[in-house]
């Protein structure tokens, strides 16, 4: 089969491989529409999971069920499924801990092009299927859908992690398409002041869609002194940081409250450790609490997000700016990512 692949840090090509074997519990699927992240960018050009050799990429699928293991029970050759980015090892004690995302060791639920191929292939494999896969609704766009893979569900756990509460005021750091998630979830939470930071006025336009109701540019002034003034010095009660940097936190810290939350679901790229104000952390006693986490996987987040989808609450396609239509275009779809051109926020490929 052909596949997309990180050939080494730096290099992408289209690859030949054998088709995936699968085991009892698995499946065999073929893509129906994919979407490239932010993620492949820093695996590729920022070696940010280190070395790989003609790995095949992408993590974000929906997709249509080829083969399935002996021991599958739910699932059938022809099902139209969606595949969360993260599928754990559900027998594993980190997920009986209730952090499946760390399944057999730190990040380790993240499998798809990170220990095995992705989903920029013919055909690719499924671990524990019925517990990783959820059917895709009739009526509902597979487009669409390619977002709750991981820019929903990790947009979503940074409202999680930053713990929304009805009438909340919240900053979201970074309106790309996680940002934009985090602030859709935290309106969907009950957040009153919705206060969300970035510059691109595309994604700015579609934050104030999603339920943003103040923008901050953050490359026109200080983010600390704008949030502060527009909240007569008080901060906000959560931050979810879904962009910026290691110097994001120091910022998020100045503007909680105390008892307040961050909830962080950016990755961080650089340099050995991060910087917490030590005056504005109540010097080290002002309950202000800092959570950071990869997205959950599994089946019942899937059906329970794409059932936001099948009632209307949830609208993902303001994401999918760029649409690509056949499997060889995978390639000018990651491409597009890595340029990143002002408009984009997700280009999707129709296979
Ligand atoms: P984007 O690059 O599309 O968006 C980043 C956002 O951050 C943009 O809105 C950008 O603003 C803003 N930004 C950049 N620099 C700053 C700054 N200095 N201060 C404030 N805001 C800034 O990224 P994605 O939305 O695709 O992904 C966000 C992050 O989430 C990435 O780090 C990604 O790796 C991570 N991620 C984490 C996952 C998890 O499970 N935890 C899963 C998937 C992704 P502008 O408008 O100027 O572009
Ligand atoms: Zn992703």
């Amino acid at each position: 089969m052909k596949g997309y692949a990180m050939l080494q840090i730096r290099k992408t090509g289209w690859i030949e491989k054998e088709c995936p074997a699968y085991g009892p519990l698995d499946a065999i699927v073929k893509p129906i529409a994919v979407s490239p992240c932010t993620s492949d960018i820093h695996t590729v050009w920022e070696g940010a999971i280190g070395e790989r050799h003609n790995m095949i990429l992408g993590h974000e699928a929906v997709g249509e069920v080829v083969e399935v293991g002996s021991l599958v029970k739910d699932f059938k050759p022809g099902d139209k499924v969606i595949i969360p980015a993260i599928t754990p090892d559900w027998g594993s004690l980190q997920a009986q801990g209730g952090y499946s995302m760390h399944s057999g060791g730190m990040l380790a639920g993240w499998k798809f092009s990170n220990f095995k191929d992705g989903v920029f292939g013919e055909y690719f494999h499924v671990n524990e299927a019925d517990a990783n896969m959820a059917i895709l609704p009739d009526g509902v766009d597979p487009a669409s859908a390619t977002m709750l893979s991981d820019m929903v569900p990790t947009g979503f756990h940074g409202v999680e992690l930053a713990d929304v509460q009805f009438g909340d005021s919240v900053c979201v750091i970074g309106i790309g398409p996680v940002g934009l998630m985090s602030v859709a979830g935290a309106a969907l939470r009950g957040a009153s002041r919705l206060y969300a930071v970035g510059s691109r006025p595309n994604c700015i336009n579609i934050a104030k869609e999603y339920g943003a109701t103040d923008i901050i540019n953050y490359r026109e002034g200080d983010i600390v002194e704008q949030i502060m003034e527009k909240t007569h010095g008080k901060g906000v009660d959560r931050v979810i940081i879904a962009g910026g940097d290691n110097d994001t936190f120091a910022q998020a810290i100045n503007i909680l409250k105390p008892g307040g939350v961050i909830g962080n679901v950016n990755y961080l790229g650089e340099g050995d450790s991060i910087k917490i104000p030590r005056v504005e952390w109540g010097c080290g006693m002002g309950h202000k609490t800092i959570r950071g986490g990869l997205m959950p996987g599994g089946r019942l987040r899937m059906e329970k997000l794409v059932s936001l989808l099948e009632t209307g609450r949830l609208d993902t396609s303001k994401l999918l700016t760029h649409k690509f239509n056949g499997f060889d275009k995978i390639e000018d779809a990651l491409m597009l990512m890595k340029e990143k051109p002002k408009d984009l926020i997700k280009p999707v490929v129709i296979i």
